[in-house]
């Protein structure tokens, strides 16, 4: 079994999530005792988006690059992200690293695809609904067309996530307010949507709404556990 190396606590509500889903996995596959072989470099959240407040994309990426290595030197032999949003600066990530990162949107993109759709919605930090760096990839790698909220949901979508669910708070009323807005990109033709912003699976849940969900955290989780098992080969050098 791969040994799978962790950038996390950003937050570490959600990092805490993927911590669960990989040892469930393992013990789903091997049974007994067996558990995931991981190894975890969790930051201080504050600091970081401190950096993404200012605009410093680049101490970021070193920020995470340094750390990135760290685990590579300690024997992961895969690095996963454990935010969508921070993938922003992967490329900065994979210039310092040997071993594979297993990018998000390529979870998330593989299980769209898996289900025939070819257009979907998309929640999670503004920079993730609006940028490039998410949206495109989607669409090169994966042909699909994303949807995303008008300009005042994005800004509610992308508030809960730094002042709610990223300090541990999930109320019923966001929960309504974000299944209303899944409603309306159903509306503008979505077949689905993306929850990509590894937080979100912790307020809204598929059995909450009959359109289908892509949980990023777990699909990301997912795709470490079939390299890590080498069950198949899913594209990664
Ligand atoms: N965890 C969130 C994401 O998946 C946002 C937190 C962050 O990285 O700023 O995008």
């Amino acid at each position: 079994m791969r040994t799978i190396g962790l950038l996390g606590g950003m937050s570490w509500e959600s990092t805490m999530l993927y911590y669960q889903l990989l040892n469930e996995g393992v013990r789903e596959r091997f049974g007994g005792l067996h558990s995931a072989k991981i190894l975890l470099h969790s930051v201080d959240f504050a600091q970081i988006e401190r950096f993404q407040a200012n605009g410093q994309w680049q101490e970021a990426g070193e920020q995470l690059a340094d750390a990135a290595f760290g685990l590579q030197q300690a024997g992961a032999d895969m690095i996963l992200i454990c935010t969508n949003l921070m993938h922003k600066v992967a490329p900065a990530i994979m210039a310092k690293i040997q071993v594979p990162l297993l990018h998000i949107a390529d979870a998330a993109g593989r299980a769209i695809s898996a289900q025939g759709l070819t257009r979907v919605g998309l929640l999670g930090t503004r920079y993730t609904m609006e940028e490039d760096f998410y949206r495109q990839r989607l669409k090169d790698k994966f042909g699909l067309d994303v949807l995303i909220p008008e300009a005042e949901d994005r800004e509610y979508v992308h508030q809960v996530i730094f002042e709610d669910l990223c300090q541990g708070k999930f109320t019923a009323e966001a929960r309504k307010n974000y299944l209303a807005i899944i409603e309306k990109l159903r509306d503008q033709g979505a077949q689905g949507v993306v929850l990509g912003c590894t937080e979100i699976p912790l307020l809204v849940r598929q059995e909450d709404i009959d359109l289908p969900l892509f949980n990023t955290t777990a699909l990301h989780a997912q795709f470490a556990l079939e390299y890590a098992c080498a069950e198949a080969d899913i594209g990664v050098a």
